[in-house]
């Protein structure tokens, strides 16, 4: 089910986040594919999806004050983009905050979530990339349809697909709600479940107005390794 509730954790010295990892890459996937990014890997999920390839994230982390991110984040200088993704950022308000520090650095912020919490405080100058969870995640039911509302053509769709199932039901989701949206869908195919020639196919068959979105990092790095 959708969850609108954020965990937010203080403390007296200002605000925490739990973070996995803090490392620099090339973004694989989305139209920002190719770029080198400073990623931030914030711990903990509220979902559970049968595919999932950070399962590591979803417990553990260390709490750091948004601050030592941010300067965690400079170590990696020079760069001008920063990608918040998870687990799940935004069941910690932290993340917001972090959003709104990093662009106001004059950073470039992408948030990557996985379209169960509304993404309505998170600025309006990142780039938000919103997951429509598909049959085989086990998740279809998650998506929070007021998500639609504040998505920008700033901001990306994404769809994992595993099967001729998943397909179907992307299909008919952007059949019913995103053809009026200038919004980037990305049809992504899950690893070692279908192979991207024949999601390409289905896609340039049907003449569907979605990109192909491959993992960049994996073709690069193999699925261990994230960057450096
Ligand atoms: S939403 Fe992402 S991090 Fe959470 S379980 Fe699904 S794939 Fe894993």
């Amino acid at each position: 089910m959708p969850v609108d509730l954020f965990f937010p954790v203080w403390y007296t010295g200002g605000m925490i986040i739990t973070v996995t990892e803090i490392f620099r890459s090339i973004q694989g996937e989305t139209t920002t594919a190719g770029h080198p990014s400073v990623f931030v890997r914030c711990t903990g999920c509220n979902l559970d999806c049968t595919y999932c390839d950070t399962r590591y994230a979803r417990e553990g982390g260390t709490p750091m004050e948004i601050e030592a991110v941010l300067a965690e984040i400079e170590g990696h200088a020079p760069f001008d983009h920063v990608t918040i993704t998870g687990g799940e950022p935004l069941i910690q308000a932290g993340s917001i905050q972090l959003a709104k520090e990093i662009l106001e650095r004059g950073w470039r912020c992408q948030v990557e979530t996985n379209g169960s919490i509304l993404i309505k405080d998170l600025p309006e100058q990142a780039r938000k990339i919103v997951d429509v969870k598909t049959p085989s995640s086990g998740e279809d039911d998650s998506f929070e349809m007021r998500n639609l509302k504040y998505m920008t053509d700033r901001d990306e769709i994404k769809f994992v697909i595993s099967n001729a199932v998943d397909y179907e039901f992307s299909k008919d989701f952007i059949a019913k709600y995103l053809t009026k949206k200038g919004t980037v869908i990305n049809f992504s195919p899950a690893a070692g479940a279908i192979p991207a020639r024949e999601l390409a196919e289905r896609i340039l068959d049907d003449r569907l107005p979605v990109r192909l979105n491959l993992q960049l990092h994996r073709i690069i790095f193999g699925p261990e390794q994230r960057g450096r």
